[in-house]
C-alpha cells in the first residue's frame, strides 16, 4: 500500500517533468569529491553523503521518492554497486523518504526512530528498519569507516552523527546553517541545549568537512560559528533565568517570554534569518526550564 503510493507519486512527478517547461533542465544534482570513496551530494535543499563500500553504497538522507531517483542516478556515473545502507541522521520526515527507491539497501536508524513508526499518516517514513543503535555503530565498508553517534535529543530524539574518522567528514541535520539563524518555525522540535552540547562536542573534532544537511556549503567554520551562536545564545538568557529560578519560580515562563522580546545578538545581525532571534532566545530559555 505504501509502495503504492510512494510509486503513484513518483509518476506525478515524471509527467511533471515532461509537461512542463520550466523542468526541461532536470534538477541539478552537485556532486563533490571529498575524499577516496567518499562524496557529497546536494539536490534539492538536501545535501547527502554517498559512501562507496565494497561491497555496496552507504548514502544518508534521501529525503524524497524524486530526489532518491536522482541520487540513484548520480551515484549509477560513479559506481556499478548498489546502495546498501541508508543511514538516517534523525527522524524528521522530510529527510526519511525514497528508501523504496533502493529495494535492497538496509535502513539504519537510531533507536528512538521506530517510536514514530505508528505515527505517520502520509506513509512518509520506511516501512521498516533493518539495523537500529542505541549510542554508538560503527561501519565497515570496506573502504573506510562509517561511525553513527548519538548525543540525546538536539534536532529530534533519534540523532545520529555520522563520523568518518579516517577522512575527518561529520553530518548533522537541522543544528546550525552556514551563516544563517534556523528558521523559527522549524524550531519546534528542536533541543536547542541538545544541538548546542553536539556541537561543541564537534567543534573539538579534527575535520575537514562538515555536512549540514540543507547546505552545500561544507567548511568547518561554520559548524564552529554554530557552536559559538548557541553559546552566545546561552550566555545571553541564563544569568536573568538564574536570578528568577531563585527568586520567584513561578515567573519563569513570563521571563523567558519577556527576554524573546528583549535579547539582541548584533554580532549576528547580517546572518540570515537575524529577525527570528527572539524564537531561538524563547527555545533556548525553555530548554533550560522546562527541557522537551
Ligand atoms: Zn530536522
Amino acid at each position: 500500500m505504501k509502495l503504492n503510493v510512494k510509486t503513484a507519486a513518483l509518476a506525478a512527478f515524471a509527467a511533471t517533468s515532461i509537461n512542463g517547461s520550466a523542468l526541461a533542465a532536470g534538477p541539478e544534482v552537485t556532486t563533490q569529491k571529498l575524499a577516496e570513496n567518499v562524496y557529497s551530494m546536494d539536490a534539492l535543499h538536501y545535501n547527502s553523503l554517498v559512501v562507496i563500500g565494497e561491497d555496496g553504497v552507504l548514502i544518508t538522507d534521501p529525503a524524497n521518492p524524486f530526489r532518491a531517483g536522482l541520487l540513484k542516478e548520480e551515484i549509477a556515473k560513479l559506481t556499478d554497486l548498489p546502495v546498501s545502507r541508508i543511514v538516517m541522521t534523525h527522524e524528521h520526515y522530510d529527510h526519511v523518504g525514497g528508501t523504496d527507491v533502493f529495494p535492497n539497501a538496509d535502513v539504519v536508524a537510531q533507536e528512538n526512530f521506530e517510536m514514530f513508526m505508528d505515527k505517520d499518516p502520509l506513509g512518509m517514513l520506511p516501512d521498516q528498519l533493518d539495523v537500529t543503535f542505541k549510542d554508538a555503530l560503527s561501519i565497515n565498508m570496506g573502504t573506510t569507516i562509517v561511525d553513527l553517534l548519538h548525543f540525546g535529543p538536539a534536532d529530534g530524539i533519534a540523532i545520529a552523527v555520522v563520523h568518518l574518522p579516517e577522512e575527518g567528514i561529520v553530518v548533522t541535520s537541522d543544528m546550525y546553517a552556514p551563516k544563517a539563524l534556523t528558521r523559527g518555525l522549524f524550531l519546534t522540535d528542536s533541543n536547542v541545549l541538545g544541538n548546542r552540547q553536539i556541537l561543541n562536542e564537534l567543534a573539538t573534532w579534527d575535520l575537514n568537512y562538515a555536512i549540514t544537511t540543507h547546505s552545500g556549503e561544507m567548511g568547518v567554520e561554520h559548524l564552529v560559528e554554530g557552536a559559538e551562536f548557541h553559546n552566545d545564545l546561552y550566555d545571553a538568557v541564563y544569568p536573568t533565568i538564574e536570578q528568577v529560578y531563585q527568586e520567584n519560580p513561578a515567573g519563569l515562563v513570563t521571563a523567558v517570554i519577556e527576554l524573546g522580546e528583549t535579547v539582541k545578538l548584533p554580532k549576528y545581525e547580517s546572518w540570515e534569518n537575524y529577525k527570528d532571534l527572539g524564537e531561538h532566545v524563547r527555545k533556548m530559555g525553555f530548554a533550560i526550564t522546562h527541557g522537551g
